[in-house]
């Protein structure tokens, strides 16, 4: 049976610490196929470029990745971006038995409690927390809820679980210090983003003239 990875994010725009991430995790989590599920619109943020654009740069960021995907569906989507209404799909689409992950970065996972129905994602699909090396996620200083996944559902070996939902694993990653905050910045500074983002993604931001 084939094992599916999604990765949500705002991709605004989509940066080569996504990229290294993504690839870390299809090895890490043994996937067949890496869907990167960019946020139409993201109820907690306002993206600085339109849906449109975003999902664009991460189409021509993948074209030369054969396991990385795109899963457009909340860009086609109306209305906010809810994560459990598209891992409710997915699971609908491949079946009960089918092993699926949603990945999120650890920053991401510090902030799960806000997200809706955030209880019921693991229903769904299991969570591959994406860490850096040595990051601590200092349970201790967790809220409650998040502890208790921890104390509950944590997994230590991906590859082991034999369940399609449910764990939580923490999966090192080596770290890529770029964030979409700062390709942003640098791009309203004037400054080279050529080390941040694939060429043909430079390509796009500035044909279109994004994030000036
Ligand atoms: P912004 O700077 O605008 O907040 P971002 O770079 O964090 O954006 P998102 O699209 O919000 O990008 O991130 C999607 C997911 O990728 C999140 O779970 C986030 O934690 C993770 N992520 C982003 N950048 C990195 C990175 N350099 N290393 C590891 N994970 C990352």
């Amino acid at each position: 049976m084939k094992t599916h990875g999604y990765f949500g994010g705002t991709f605004d725009p989509i940066h080569n610490g996504h990229l290294s991430v993504a690839t870390q995790l299809v090895e890490s989590l043994g996937l067949d196929t890496l869907w990167f599920l960019p946020a139409g619109d993201p109820w907690q943020r306002q993206p600085t470029a339109n849906k449109e654009d975003r999902l664009n740069m991460v189409k021509l960021a993948l074209n030369t990745y054969p396991l990385l995907n795109v899963d457009e569906r909340e860009v086609h989507r109306h209305g906010p971006t809810y994560t459990i209404d598209s891992v409710k799909e997915i699971r609908h689409e491949h079946g009960l038995e089918a092993p699926l992950w949603f990945i999120i970065g650890a920053d991401s996972f510090l902030n799960l409690t806000t997200w809706r129905d955030w209880q019921h994602l693991l229903d769904y699909v299991h969570i591959a927390i994406a860490c850096r090396p040595n990051y601590d996620l200092k349970k201790e200083q967790l809220p409650p809820a998040l502890r208790s996944i921890l104390d509950n559902k944590l997994e230590g070996d991906p590859k082991l679980i034999n369940t399609p939902s449910g764990k939580v694993s923490i999966i090192p990653i080596i770290e890529s210090p770029v964030s979409a905050t700062q390709v942003r910045e640098c791009i309203r500074q004037h400054e080279d983003i050529r080390s941040l983002v694939p060429l043909s993604v430079n390509h796009y931001i500035h044909q279109y003239h994004l994030y000036q």
